[in-house]
């Protein structure tokens, strides 16, 4: 069945976080920025999040929001929760964004969990985020043409458009599309839960709902969508590998003809280092070593460094947890810094490695910072102030900051893995790998695979016209969002074709 190519789809984007809303981690800058993006090339999108109002209050670039009026009671598991809905305008687009507002689940510091660990009834609440928004859709006769769903807390959606939702009006031409951010994160519960989900008894099972004993919703979002997205070409093959698959390889080779990876775009406006507010100095292409010098001292002297321009400066935003290589770097870490380097860290995650960061930091003053905490001004100075950026990932699905660093000249060292693979040409001291390359990528997870990238990456440092075309073949690359946007739309229009041609032979 054939979808006009240039018709305007009606998108509905289902996110558990999305800038400037609320934000743990890549998931909402994608969300966020999909939004923008596919809004721009004309299409009518509403971005469906829940309200962690407090979150939100008094945060900067929030637009207004407004009450729709509209309420809707959903049971769960025999207790009637009434949730409503609030509005705003997506920043700078036509696009709509629905707020799901539910005091008892919503109204929290943190998205997922605090100090304490993952919050004890995530489950609760997203099977209520995840049923409250085909149920918005219909009260608000929204009749999306895509239902785009995005990583386990939303998993729950396709499912119940393919059985509830499919009885009722409203969603008769309405695909699925099921994005996985990271495998990671599974949402993966008790069987105790499955009353919550509101779908049938029946469907827990290892074809539909039922991963290893336990009510898996990244995995039903995977049965049940119409086709499926990740973030990066080289991590959709790899998540179809029993290394790679979290456990849910078989049934992701099974529906290997319906997945896509589509590489993140970043929000090229946000990050843009001629324009960039918080940065000391804008810079571009053609003229970037005085301004990037002086976001370095800037840095330097903010983060307590020695004042010294000649000294490598390392860098690394990340959330602090295993997938993201720390390992390798502490191992490094002594024979790194014996070489007159700085090293910056700034980041949250495991108290194992805040702690061991922090020590590092006390041990070599004015040469390591550490900043524990989430800070995005920050996060923008690091990037245009450093020289180079270190991301030896275990497994990175597409991963931002290696994008980010290119586009303010911060040449970065990373894993030949997941999207880190995908976006990353290696410089192999050859004049003509220097023709495109972007940066240092080694192969195996080791310290001995990462201390080599580095010794590659000081050679090359030492030699300012190597350096000068590193950086600006980096700074030169397209990670805007409308490419990847277009990559977006073409799924769209497959799933929509599938359930077209479904409803044609009479299957729905
Ligand atoms: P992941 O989604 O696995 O956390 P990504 O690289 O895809 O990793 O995206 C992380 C995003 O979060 C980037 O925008 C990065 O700059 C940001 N980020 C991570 N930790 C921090 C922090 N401590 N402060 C500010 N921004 C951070």
């Amino acid at each position: 069945m054939s979808i006009q190519q240039n018709s305007r789809l009606r998108i509905v984007l289902a996110s558990s976080e999305a800038v400037p809303f609320s934000k743990t981690g890549g998931l909402a800058d994608v969300a966020g920025a999909l939004t923008g993006a596919l809004s721009h090339a004309g299409h009518e999108v509403t971005l469906i999040i829940p309200d962690y109002t407090p979150l939100r209050q008094g945060k900067a670039g929030v637009p207004e929001v407004h009450d729709t009026g509209l309420q809707f009671t959903i049971d769960m598991n025999g207790r009637p929760m009434t949730g409503s809905v609030h509005w705003a305008l997506y920043p700078q687009t036509d696009a709509r964004v629905l707020l799901v507002k539910q005091p008892v689940y919503f109204d929290r510091g943190q998205p997922y969990g605090d100090v304490a660990g993952a919050y004890g009834d995530n489950s609760e609440r997203f099977c209520f985020f995840s049923r409250a928004v085909p149920e918005i859709c219909r009260r608000m006769v929204l009749r999306p043409d895509i239902l785009h769903c995005n990583d386990w807390q939303t998993g729950l959606i396709p499912a119940l458009l393919n059985t509830h939702y499919a009885k009722l009006g409203g969603f008769e031409r309405t695909a699925s599309v099921m994005t996985i951010h990271n495998m990671a994160y599974q949402g993966a519960f008790g069987k105790s839960d499955m009353p919550l989900t509101g779908m049938h008894p029946g469907f827990y099972n290892p074809s539909h709902m039922e991963a290893w004993g336990h009510l898996n919703l990244l995995k039903t979002g995977l049965a049940f969508a119409d086709q499926l997205t990740t973030v990066s070409p080289t991590y959709a093959s790899e998540i179809c590998t029993q290394e790679g698959g979290c456990g849910l390889d078989g049934l992701l080779r099974w529906r290997k003809s319906a997945l896509t990876g589509i590489l993140n775009g970043i929000d090229t406006h946000v990050w843009n280092p001629a324009t960039d507010p918080v940065l000391q100095a804008g810079f571009s292409v053609d003229n970037w070593q005085d301004g990037k010098a002086r976001c370095k001292a800037h840095l330097q002297q903010r983060l307590g460094l020695a004042d010294n321009p000649a000294a490598p400066l390392f860098a690394m935003v990340s959330r602090l947890v295993d997938q993201k290589g720390l390992d390798l770097i502490a191992a490094i870490a002594g024979s790194l810094l014996a070489r007159q380097v700085q090293l910056v860290f700034l980041g949250t995650g495991d108290r194992y490695y805040e702690h061991l960061l922090q020590e590092t930091a006390q041990r070599y003053p004015g040469q390591v910072s550490v900043t524990i905490g989430f800070d995005e001004s920050l996060a923008h100075q690091i990037e245009a102030g450093a020289d180079l950026f270190l991301m030896p990932s275990r497994f990175e699905p597409c991963g931002l900051n290696q994008m980010y660093s290119q586009r303010y000249g911060t040449v970065p060292i990373v894993r030949q893995v997941g999207g880190l693979a995908d976006s990353v040409i290696h410089y192999d001291g050859t004049a003509d790998s220097l023709k495109t390359a972007t940066g240092f990528v080694f192969a195996n997870y080791s310290a001995a695979g990462l201390s080599a990238a580095v010794d590659q990456a000081l050679t090359a440092w030492q030699d300012s016209t190597v350096w000068n075309r590193l950086v600006q073949n980096g700074m030169r690359c397209d990670w805007s969002w409308d490419r990847s946007a277009g990559k977006y739309v073409e799924v769209y229009r497959r799933a929509l074709g599938q359930v077209l041609q479904r409803r044609a032979e009479n299957r729905l």
